[in-house]
C-alpha cells in the first residue's frame, strides 16, 4: 500500500528510530539518483526498505550534472550503440509516463563548419539516434539548417565558417528536483529514508562472510544505530571504493572520478532560442537554457581530491570560456560568468585500470554491478538518464539468493509523485489560481516543479499568506517553498534549500548568500531553531559558498564577496 510520499523534516527522530528497530530486506547506501532509484525500485516490489544518505539527498553527483535526460550523440561515435538505445527508451518513458512535470524535450542546433562531408556524417549520425528512438515519439525529429537557418535560430553564432546546422532533440531535468522525487515515491511506497546518516561499517552473519545490514551513524548528532537488512545495495557513486573498504571486500570494479565543470552566465550573454552542441578537440560543449540562464559545458578531466566539494579552476573555467568563444561571434568573458559548479562523474574501470592511462572520456558510460560476498551488491557507472535501470539490475543482484519469490521491477509502469492526472491539473490552472487567489503566473511555476503536488504548496499558502511572497528578487521561488522543503522535502539545512530544493546557488549571482538569514528564519520557526542556530545556519551556507567557490574569481569585479562580508557580519 502506498502512503503519501511526504518527507518531514520534523519527523526524524521516528525516521531514526524506524531504521533501529525494524528488520528490512534491503538497505541502499546512498541517496543520489541510482540509491533512490534502487530504493523506489525494491519498495515498489514489496520489499521493506531503507536508504541511508551520508549528507543530502542528490548531494553528489546527482546535482551538480549537465542535467539532461539524453541518448549521449556522442557514445554513437564510441559505437555504444546498447548505451544510446536504452537511454533514448528511458528518455521517451520519463518525457512521456514517468516524470512529464519534470523531465522535458530540449532542442538543440548543432552547427556543420565543413561544407561537403559534415553534414551527410551528421545527418546519419542523427538519423540514426532518432531511428533508435523507436515509432512513438515524445520528442520531435531531427532537421536540416542552412546557414541562414541556423543564424536566425542562433544570431549568437559567428558565421564564419559556418557552413549550415543540424537541430535535434533530447530532454532537461532540474537533477536534484527529480532525485529528490524519486526518493518520495519510494517513501510512498513505504521506503524509510534518512538523511544525514552514514553508514561507517557493515556487518556480517554468523557465518561471517553473508552482508547483514550496516552500523550507521547519524551526522546530526553522532549517535549510532545498527540496521539490519537481508541484502545491502551500495549506490554510493564517486565514494563506492571506500565503502568497499568500509566492508573489507575487493569487488570486481573500483571507481575512477572525472571531474566535469559547468558555468553558468545570463540568457541575454547569448542570442539563441535553442541549446546548443559543439564540438571540442576532446568532446563536446553544450550551451543548455536553464530558466533566464545558460548552463554551459562541461570539462572532463581526472580528479583525485575531496570527493565531498569538487571546486572548480581557473583552467577548467577558461578552458569553457575558450570553447565557447570559438563559436560565439560575440565572446563570453568572465565577467559574464554568475556561478560555476563542478561534479565527480563515477566512471567504472576494470580492478587493476582505476588509475590507469586511459583517458576518462574514453571510459565506458555503462554500468557494472557485482556482488563481491552474498548480502552485498553494488552498482557505479552510468548515467543520470539510465538510473531506472541501473536500479533494477541492482536490486535484481541483491534479491538472487533470498530464496524466494521477488516480483520483477515494474518501474517502468509507475509514474513519479507529481505526475499522475498532470495534464488535467494544467488544463485547471486558471482556477486553481483563483481558488487560491494567487497569480496564474504562481500556479505555472508551482506546476513546472511540482507537477500535480503543486496544490500542497497552495496549502501552505492558504495558512499563512505570507508565504506567497517571492524568496528573492528576480526570482520565481515563493517563500512557501522553502517551508514546504522542511515539510515534505526533508530539509535539514540552509544548503539543502538553496542548492538542491531551489536551485538560488547556481541561479544567482550571490550565490543566494543574500536570503540564507531569511531561508534559517522560516525553517527555523518549523524545525524549533533558537535565535542563535538561526544565524549559525545562515553561517554555515555562507562558509559552504566560500569554500566551493575558491578557485576562480567570475562575476562582475567582487559583488559575490560584498553580499558575503556584509552577511557575515549581519550573523
Ligand atoms: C559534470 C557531469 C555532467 C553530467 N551530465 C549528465 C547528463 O547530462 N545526463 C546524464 O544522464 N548523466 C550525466 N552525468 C552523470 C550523472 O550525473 C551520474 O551518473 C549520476 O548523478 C550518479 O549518481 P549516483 O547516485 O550514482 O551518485 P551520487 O549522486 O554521487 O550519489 C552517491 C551518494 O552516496 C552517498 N554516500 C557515499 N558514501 C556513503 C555512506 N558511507 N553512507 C551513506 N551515504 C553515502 C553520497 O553522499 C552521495 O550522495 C553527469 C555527471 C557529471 C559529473
Amino acid at each position: 500500500m502506498a502512503t503519501n510520499g511526504v518527507l518531514d523534516a520534523r519527523e526524524r527522530g521516528a525516521t531514526l528510530s524506524r531504521l533501529a528497530t525494524e528488520r528490512f530486506d534491503v538497505l541502499v547506501i546512498g541517496g543520489g539518483i541510482t540509491g533512490a532509484g534502487a530504493a523506489l525500485d525494491a519498495a515498489s516490489r514489496g520489499l521493506r526498505v531503507a536508504l541511508v544518505e551520508a549528507r543530502d539527498l542528490a548531494s553528489g553527483t546527482s546535482s551538480r550534472s549537465s542535467k539532461l535526460v539524453h541518448g549521449g550523440l556522442r557514445y554513437l561515435e564510441q559505437f555504444d550503440f546498447k548505451l544510446v538505445y536504452e537511454a533514448l527508451r528511458e528518455r521517451d518513458l520519463l518525457v512521456s509516463k514517468l516524470a512529464p512535470h519534470l523531465v522535458r524535450p530540449i532542442s538543440f542546433l548543432y552547427p556543420l563548419y565543413k561544407k561537403v562531408v559534415e553534414r551527410p556524417y551528421v545527418g546519419a549520425g542523427l538519423a540514426l539516434y532518432d531511428a533508435m528512438e523507436g515509432t512513438r515519439r515524445p520528442v520531435p525529429h531531427h532537421r536540416h539548417l542552412t546557414v541562414r537557418g541556423a543564424l536566425k535560430m542562433a544570431p549568437a553564432l559567428s558565421p564564419t565558417r559556418l557552413a549550415g546546422a543540424m537541430l535535434y532533440y533530447d530532454a532537461q531535468v532540474d537533477d536534484a528536483r527529480h532525485t529528490l522525487t524519486v526518493a518520495r515515491t519510494a517513501a510512498a511506497h513505504r521506503a524509510v529514508v534518512a538523511t544525514r546518516v552514514s553508514a561507517v561499517e557493515l556487518l556480517r552473519g554468523p557465518d561471517g562472510i553473508r552482508v547483514t545490514g550496516a552500523r550507521v551513524r547519524d551526522e546530526e548528532t553522532g549517535h549510532e544505530v545498527t540496521v539490519a537488512a537481508e541484502a545491502v545495495v551500495v549506490c554510493a557513486g564517486v565514494w563506492t571504493d571506500l565503502v568497499h573498504e568500509l566492508a573489507g571486500v575487493r569487488a570486481g570494479y573500483r571507481v575512477r572520478m572525472s571531474k566535469g565543470v559547468h558555468i553558468v552566465v545570463p540568457r541575454e550573454a547569448v542570442r539563441a532560442d535553442t541549446g546548443m552542441i559543439v564540438r571540442t578537440e576532446k568532446s563536446v560543449l553544450f550551451f543548455i537554457p536553464w530558466g533566464e540562464r545558460w548552463i554551459v559545458g562541461t570539462t572532463d578531466t581526472d580528479f583525485s581530491g575531496d570527493r565531498a566539494e569538487p571546486a572548480a579552476t581557473e583552467e577548467d573555467v577558461d578552458y569553457i570560456l575558450a570553447a565557447a568563444n570559438r563559436v560565439l561571434a560575440q565572446p563570453l568573458r568572465r565577467s559574464d560568468v554568475i556561478a560555476v559548479y563542478a561534479g565527480l562523474r563515477p566512471l567504472v574501470a576494470a580492478a587493476g585500470e582505476a588509475n590507469g592511462s586511459k583517458p576518462t572520456t574514453k571510459l565506458s558510460r555503462e554500468h557494472v554491478v557485482d556482488v563481491p560476498v552474498p548480502g552485498l551488491a553494488s552498482i557505479a557507472g552510468g548515467k543520470f538518464t539510465t538510473y531506472r535501470l541501473m536500479a533494477r539490475d541492482v536490486v535484481d543482484a541483491a534479491v538472487a539468493d533470498f530464496g524466494r519469490e521477488v516480483p520483477a521491477s515494474v518501474t517502468d509502469q509507475m509514474p513519479l509523485l507529481g505526475a499522475d492526472g498532470l495534464a488535467a491539473v494544467r488544463a485547471g490552472a486558471g482556477r486553481l489560481a483563483e481558488d487560491y487567489r494567487v497569480p496564474r503566473a504562481t500556479v505555472e511555476h508551482l506546476l513546472d516543479r511540482y507537477g500535480t503536488l503543486a496544490g500542497e504548496v497552495l496549502d501552505l499558502i492558504r495558512a499563512d499568506p505570507g508565504l506567497a511572497q517571492p524568496l528573492a528578487d528576480g526570482h520565481p521561488y515563493l517563500r512557501a517553498e522553502v517551508a514546504y522543503a522542511v515539510t515534505h522535502e526533508n530539509a535539514l539545512h540552509v544548503e539543502d534549500v538553496l542548492m538542491r530544493r531551489m536551485r538560488l546557488f547556481i541561479e544567482s549571482a550571490d550565490s543566494g548568500t543574500g536570503v540564507a538569514g531569511e531561508v534559517s528564519t522560516i525553517m527555523g520557526r518549523l524545525l524549533g531553531w533558537s535565535r542563535r542556530r538561526r544565524a549559525a545556519e545562515a553561517r554555515r551556507y555562507l562558509d559552504l559558498v566560500a569554500a566551493e567557490q575558491t578557485a576562480p574569481a567570475i562575476g562582475p569585479a567582487t559583488a559575490p564577496r560584498a553580499v558575503l562580508a556584509g552577511a557575515t557580519a549581519a550573523g
